[in-house]
């Protein structure tokens, strides 16, 4: 898997409705990049805040919000091959 694949993955992934094998990979892969770790750590401590509080569903603008930031956050770290919106 590469970056850009796990960021198209990643609502899914926040969602937990990814397939299993998709699962492993984006793990895999998580495991071996920084760029992507630091990504989805920020993802998962404003979830677990989410969590805390009340039943776990995102706010639709939030989750807009939080996407455009990722991509713009991903585009600093791959200046080369942005995603493929
Ligand atoms: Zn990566």
């Amino acid at each position: 898997m590469k970056c850009e694949e796990l960021l198209q993955i990643l609502n899914e992934y926040v969602d937990g409705t990814v397939d299993p094998g998709l699962c492993k990979e984006f793990e895999q892969h998580l495991a071996g990049c920084n760029p992507c770790q630091v990504v989805v750590d920020n993802i998962r401590k404003t979830i677990t805040l989410y969590k805390n509080g009340e039943p776990f569903e995102l706010p639709v603008e939030f989750r807009q919000r939080l996407h455009a930031a990722l991509r713009e956050r991903w585009k600093q770290i791959h200046p080369e091959s942005g995603p493929r919106a």
